[in-house]
């Protein structure tokens, strides 16, 4: 099935896997925007990243990904609920060239968010840019961050992308003291070819047929933009009633396209008035004082 998530445990292991198949949910950012291909190949591979660690982590709310740099690539964001949905979008400048993470990101920073729902801390975690792939900069963030060896091999092409992560768990000294490197090793033969078109299924059985397999059920995933004409309306508040007034006053209406999913959000004067009118209320209550 492809759009899902396949978990696995080696029984009697630390082991345990992830398997990310994204169809049109990667399509669906694809048709909303034309990315320069090295750009959307790493776009592709960081969706299939999110997806894989929303998946182990436990959570209720989304996990947001940026990847900032000052090379020819300027970000990339990742954003995936605890409910299996996701969004992308990427900033970029000029022609990308192919090459590694370094060369078209530059110096830059890897920043994780965990944004639960209403009523609870956040969290943050940045480390440095440090790997050639998509998937070296995610081991390198969750061994540094999170004290977890993690593995991932991820691929994306212009219809698919997918991705398999293995996790040593912690805190299992009793288990087979081999069987993270044998399942890492196995896991190194794994193909782009196989991780997009091969049923998740039969990638774990190909990979791991002389282990103890237990799988789960199989989760699906979704494109969905979580974008609404509130958040928009606060965003720009934050930008200032005088900036919005002055794209007033050139063009007539303030349009907002949603970076994600691409959707406009048009407000006219009267709508202005409407964004800003808590604001009125506020400092007439102020000049009051
Ligand atoms: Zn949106």
């Amino acid at each position: 099935m492809s759009d899902s998530l396949q978990r696995f445990l080696l029984e009697g292991t630390p082991v345990r896997g992830e398997i990310v198949q994204l169809d049109a949910t990667w399509r669906a950012v694809l048709e909303r925007r034309d990315y320069p291909q090295p750009l959307e190949t790493l776009l592709g591979e960081m969706m299939a990243a999110g997806a894989l660690l929303s998946a182990t982590l436990k959570f209720d709310g989304a996990l947001i990904m940026q990847m900032q740099g000052d090379g020819p690539i300027r970000l990339l964001v990742v954003e995936a609920t605890s409910e299996h949905t996701l969004r992308a979008t990427a900033k970029w400048e000029g022609d990308i060239p192919p090459g590694s993470i370094r060369t078209l990101l530059g110096n830059g920073k890897f920043v994780i968010t965990i944004a639960p729902e209403a009523g609870k801390q956040a969290y943050q975690g940045v480390v440095a840019l440090e790997g050639a792939t998509m998937s070296e900069v995610l081991e390198h963030y969750m061994k540094t961050s999170e004290q977890l060896d993690t593995r991932l091999w991820l691929a994306s092409d212009t219809a698919k992308a997918g991705g398999l992560l293995l996790q040593r768990l912690p805190g299992r000294p009793n288990y087979d003291p081999d069987a993270w490197n044998r399942a890492t090793k196995i896991g190194e033969t794994i193909t782009k070819r196989e991780l997009l078109n091969l049923p998740a299924r039969d990638i774990i059985h190909r990979l791991y047929h002389q282990e103890d397999i237990r799988l789960f059920d199989e989760r699906p995933t979704a494109f969905r933009c979580s974008c609404t004409r509130e958040r928009v309306t606060a965003m720009l508040r934050l930008l200032g009633s005088e900036e919005v007034h002055s794209v007033l006053s050139e063009q007539g209406l303030v349009e907002v396209a949603c970076e994600f999913c691409g959707r406009q959000y048009v407000f006219d004067a009267v709508d202005a008035e409407q964004v800003f009118a808590t604001d009125i209320q506020t400092s007439a209550r102020q000049t009051r004082h």
